[in-house]
């Protein structure tokens, strides 16, 4: 099929190159100038595993372009995925200017029948909006389809959950736009559902809101944990050994980040008020793990006792492990409020640094490794997981300390073995 994808982000270049790799040809659009540029050029802009040598073998064979030119784009293709960005407003709600904006051009571009379909996260009732729009701009009164397809694909596993997923999710209004839709995803061999449009579009909020209400409930058990001695490990593993819990979403912390959950449970709050629903089950949700920030300072706090001019450790900024991405990521919000009690920061992370840099220019000081960051630190906090933080050598890691305290922010460590090695060692939620 010909295709085109608006919007060439962390979901728009995964979903526009593992197309291409199915055999389409695909056309990777965004107005931001210099994005296209970098592409063109074979560069990815974006950190994810495995996406830069799948885009180069696809742009090589010629079933994979990049565009500004949205008006050529939408000539070509038959097939239109929307995957710009839905960010929140500052009420929590989802700015989807964005979309209208790419609906009325595609309106205003397409020469025949069009199916569009929106694949970034959106409020229910975006389909019948985007339809409104089309035809609004629509003078010529030229046929055209809105699918919603919503994406649930992982930063740091983008390509694998994409070309793997549990299931495809298709919300159609016609037999067409299902008939498409149906035989573009054939080959991933994953379950399909079909339904509605404000189906599929609730399927995604409601999804994405019950995977951060599992996180928040492990990290309220963990508190417990905490105040009464028991081991969150312990409790997650006898929990999640039955079936109808499962094991997965059970690792307690210091909470989500990530451009998907807090943003898509804040814009289903906000949903949810708007059709007369208070969902308070969400908001407490948000609370709890917002809450985690402050779990995880006071925890360096009680081993520290005066933080003023002590000098703190990071390890990890972007949100999760695998990607550069730091939009709404803990790290964040942790040295900000480490900021605020007048420590110094020292900080590392494998792929987030140059992200971070941009936000906090000479607020802390960035290093080259984890061991640079020991260096006469008051204390380590493991704020993402990365695997190479699995492997340091506790030994040097020791030495370099000025106080050998680690605050385990994602209980990647086993305890035991972290006091023998003599640090006073504290995770969440861990005996
Ligand atoms: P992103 O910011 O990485 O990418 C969005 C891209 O859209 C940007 O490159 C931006 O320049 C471009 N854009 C904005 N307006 C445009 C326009 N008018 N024309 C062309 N391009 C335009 O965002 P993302 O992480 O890829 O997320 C996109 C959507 O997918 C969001 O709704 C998000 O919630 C959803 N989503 C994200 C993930 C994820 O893990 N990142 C997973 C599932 C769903």
């Amino acid at each position: 099929m010909n295709i085109c994808v608006v919007g060439s982000g962390y979901v728009g270049l995964v979903s526009g190159a593992c197309f291409a790799h199915l055999g389409n040809r695909v056309i990777c659009v965004d107005n931001d100038e210099s994005k296209i540029k970098t592409l063109k050029k074979g560069a990815i802009p974006i950190y994810e595993p495995g996406l830069a040598e799948l885009v180069k073998r696809n742009y090589k064979e010629l079933r994979l372009s990049f565009t500004s030119n949205l008006k050529q784009a939408v000539k070509s293709s038959e097939v239109i995925f929307i995957c710009v960005g839905t960010p929140p407003r500052d009420n929590g709600e989802a700015d989807l200017s964005f979309i209208e904006h790419v609906a009325r051009d595609i309106a205003l571009y397409m020469p025949s029948y069009r199916l569009i379909i929106e694949k970034s996260t959106v409020p229910v009732n975006t389909g019948e909006w985007i339809e409104h729009t089309v035809k609004l701009f629509n003078k010529r009164n030229i046929k055209f389809d809105v699918a919603s397809n919503p994406e649930f694909l992982r930063e740091g596993s983008a390509i694998e959950d994409f070309m793997h997923p549990d299931r495809v999710v298709i919300g159609v209004k016609s037999k067409k736009a299902s008939d498409i839709l149906t035989e573009l995803y054939k080959p991933l061999d994953a379950p399909i559902v079909i339904t509605d449009i404000k189906s599929a579009e609730l399927i995604k909020h409601a999804s994405n809101s019950f995977l951060a209400t599992k996180i928040s409930f492990i990290n309220s058990i963990a508190n417990i944990c905490d105040k009464v001695g028991a081991d969150i490990s312990e409790v997650a593993k006898g929990m999640g050994l039955d079936k109808r819990i499962g094991e997965k979403f059970l690792n307690a912390g210091i909470g989500f980040g990530g451009f998907c959950f807090p943003k898509d449970l804040a814009a289903f709050v906000m949903i949810s008020e708007k059709v007369g629903y208070n969902f308070g089950i969400l908001k407490e949700v948000q609370k709890v793990n917002d809450g985690q920030r402050t779990v995880l300072v006071k925890k360096i706090e009680g081993l520290l006792w005066n933080l003023p001019k002590k000098t703190i450790g990071i390890l990890g900024l972007s949100f999760k492990p695998d990607t550069d991405d730091i939009r709404y990521a803990p790290a964040l919000d942790i040295i900000s409020e480490l900021l605020k009690e007048g420590v110094n920061i020292k900080a590392y992370d494998p792929q987030g640094m140059p992200k971070v840099k941009r936000v906090l220019k000479n607020e802390i000081k960035f290093c080259k490794d984890a061991y640079s960051v020991a260096e006469k630190s008051d204390c380590l906090v493991i704020v993402t997981e990365w695997n190479e933080f699995k492997e340091l050598d506790f030994k040097k890691i020791k030495k370099l300390m000025h106080q050998p305290v680690i605050v385990d922010g994602r209980n990647i460590y086993d305890p035991a073995e972290m006091k023998r090695l003599g640090f006073r060692y504290v995770g969440i939620g861990r005996r």
